[in-house]
């Protein structure tokens, strides 16, 4: 059964996605720092921020055949201008949502060359194109993914393992509680699909990258409701 690492499981889109690979056949690895009890893949707790820590979990992949996917969909959003963010507020956003990303990918890696294929796949934002006001350093941290996501997809070509990214739109979770209704509408009116994705759609999209019809594509960045 092939296994796929994802982190940002514990909640909204990666539980989601967590709990749809596994029914769909996928032997599911959830990564997170806070799992509820009730959660029916297996989780490992880690905080993608720290090197140490992703490097320490996962160690235990080096010699497993089966490792075949890595989704990086854990993510924090402070919406606030840059004036008044915190450093505390801005080292998460880059902490979690980029170093996240490269720690899990540079971790992954040695297993997916070693098993010969795989796939990685990295959550950025529609943010990361159209740049949201009080979202500066969000934005920015989607933006660097995506160009990380590129340059690792060439670094890796020849060896059948693809970097891809799923930037969605605005969606209806923790991280967009705090939006008022007029706010929500008004991110979704800058997509050129005026509706909120569902988790389905973010699946669909997901299932395509890891399945072989995606065996071609590499490098690139799917923007879900479009910019
Ligand atoms: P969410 O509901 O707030 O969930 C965030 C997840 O990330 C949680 O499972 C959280 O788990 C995990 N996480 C945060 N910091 C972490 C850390 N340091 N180490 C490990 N896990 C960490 O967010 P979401 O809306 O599902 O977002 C998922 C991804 O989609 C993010 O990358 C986000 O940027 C992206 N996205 C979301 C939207 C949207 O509108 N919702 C739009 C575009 C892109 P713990 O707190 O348990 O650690």
């Amino acid at each position: 059964m092939k296994k796929i690492v994802i982190t940002g499981a514990s909640r909204g889109i990666g539980f989601f996605l967590a709990n749809r690979l596994q029914d769909e056949g996928f032997h599911v690895i959830g990564i997170a720092r806070n799992f509820s009890s009730n959660i029916n893949f297996e989780k490992l707790d880690c905080d993608v921020a720290s090197f140490g820590e992703v490097a320490s979990t996962f160690s235990s992949f080096k010699k497993d055949k089966s490792i075949y996917g890595l989704i990086n969909c854990a993510g924090v959003l402070h919406t606030k201008p840059v004036f008044s963010l915190t450093e505390n507020e801005i080292k998460e956003t880059i902490n979690t949502n980029f170093l996240g990303t490269i720690h899990c990918c540079k971790n992954i890696i040695r297993p997916l060359l070693a098993n010969g294929t795989g796939r990685i796949i990295n959550f950025s934002s529609i943010a990361a194109t159209s740049a949201f006001s009080g979202d500066c350093i969000y934005s920015a941290s989607k933006a660097a993914i995506e160009v990380f996501s590129k340059s690792f997809a060439k670094e890796l070509s020849g060896k059948a393992i693809t970097v891809n990214c799923v930037a969605p739109g605005v969606m209806k979770t923790d991280m967009t509680k705090a939006l008022t209704d007029e706010q929500f509408e008004a991110l979704i009116a800058k997509q050129i699909i005026q509706n909120s994705a569902s988790f389905e759609d973010i699946f669909n999209s997901i299932n395509f990258l890891l399945s072989s019809q995606s065996n071609m594509i590499t490098g690139e960045s799917f923007h879900i409701g479009g910019v």
